[in-house]
């Protein structure tokens, strides 16, 4: 222990490692470990042997859960600029998020400006209690008018300008981007040589537009089958182009916005499909009315609807997108990878998302009923009350 961050929670370990050590069931790159995890802000060392869990009663840890789409909670949204971004990334920690990208709504440049500057803050310098925040995913503006879904009416054609503008204010790592509009193609080429990942989403494209945005550099999907083209026999759309050929794709698995039958399908197309929450003010929030970007939406039965019913966001949060999973009979390996560690990879980020030595000590212990008893963002313990 180095630096008195973690009362209560250290105990020594013979090879002089400073730190602290949590005993379980491990779950590491090459399957289950029953034994002893060290760490600090990194992964010291872990000790122990191959292990089914199924024949012990110890806790789980696994890598901290890493969500890619988090537009707001608390009763915060990203767009709202200032501290909102650390009052989001502290209700998220205490659902075992560890890392995350704050997600804008389509909006005019100035909003996007003004949410950008505050990420930039919290990306430079992470505030003790809160996730990591890795960057930004721009969901739009750059999405097609006729599939804006809950996105506001502020869909533009896409602006490399723009684009560079808002990066000089915060990593943008992520950007959603309807292809089939004139010259998107183009733009998805250049963003993605220059090292963001693009996504398809909020697309009226059709199956052959996916194929070609993917041939572009196009990477991934957003919240897969929400906001975009269906899939049909003899038109399979933007749905059709996912399964056929995507290797990482995002889904919302809070069981309202994509029926468990296409969850199913999705996880036998898609080898890295992952899991984010498209998660709202109104997550770990009472029911009532809130904010999302510019338009109100209203919070019932742990769904977030506009005026007209459209589903806008969730309340989801990682932990219980895990016990999700799991519901739907993913073993417990496979559920986390799909919580952690694929859209780590869809980042290229190989020092978050698993437990390793040297990666970053971002893990959750969840006890044998899948829920979280402790949280660790680089080592710093979150406090778990008023989850
Ligand atoms: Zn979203």
């Amino acid at each position: 222990m180095t630096d008195g961050r973690h009362p209560g929670g250290a105990s020594s370990h013979g090879n002089d490692l400073s730190g602290v050590t949590l005993r379980g069931n491990i779950l590491t790159p090459q399957g289950w470990v029953s034994g002893s995890l060290h760490f600090d802000g990194r992964i010291a060392a872990i000790d122990g042997m191959p292990a089914d869990p199924a024949d012990n009663l110890d806790p789980y840890i696994l890598p901290g859960f890493i969500d890619l789409h988090v537009h707001g909670g608390g009763g915060k949204d990203i767009m709202d600029g200032g501290d909102a971004v650390d009052v989001i990334a502290a209700i998220h920690a205490r659902h075992g998020t560890t890392s995350m990208l704050a997600t804008t709504m389509t909006s005019p440049l100035s909003d996007l400006e003004n949410a950008l500057e505050a990420c930039g803050h919290a990306c430079r310098a992470r505030r003790p209690g809160t996730a990591r925040v890795l960057g930004v995913h721009l969901e739009g503006p750059y999405i097609n008018p006729g599939k804006l879904g809950a996105q506001p009416d502020f869909a533009q054609p896409a602006s490399l300008q723009e684009v560079t503008r808002l990066s000089a204010l915060a990593p943008v790592k992520l950007i959603t981007v309807a292809p089939e509009i004139a010259g998107h193609l183009e733009v998805v080429r250049m963003l993605s040589d220059s090292g963001m990942r693009v996504q398809i989403g909020h697309t009226l494209g059709s199956y052959e537009d996916g194929v070609q945005a993917l041939a572009h550099g196009a990477s991934g999907f957003t919240h897969l089958f929400n906001a975009m083209t269906a899939f049909q026999a003899r038109a399979p759309g933007m749905v059709g182009a996912a399964l056929a050929h995507a290797r990482y794709s995002e889904l919302i698995p809070d069981l309202l916005h994509v029926h468990p039958g296409a969850i199913k399908a999705a996880l036998r197309a898609i080898p890295r499909l992952y899991c984010v929450t498209d998660s709202t003010a109104a997550t770990g929030m009472p029911d009532g009315d809130y904010m999302l970007g510019r338009q109100q939406v209203h919070k019932c039965m742990g769904g977030v609807r506009l005026a007209d019913g459209t589903l806008a966001g969730s309340t989801l949060t990682m932990d219980q997108a895990l016990r999700n999973l799991v519901g739907l009979g993913l073993d417990l390996a496979d559920a986390s990878r799909r919580v952690s560690t694929y859209a780590a990879d869809h980042l290229g980020l190989p020092e978050r998302g698993r437990l390793a030595s040297g990666c970053h000590a971002d893990l959750v212990v969840l006890d044998r009923k899948l829920n979280l008893t402790k949280v660790y963002v680089e080592g710093e313990q979150i406090g778990l009350t008023d989850v």
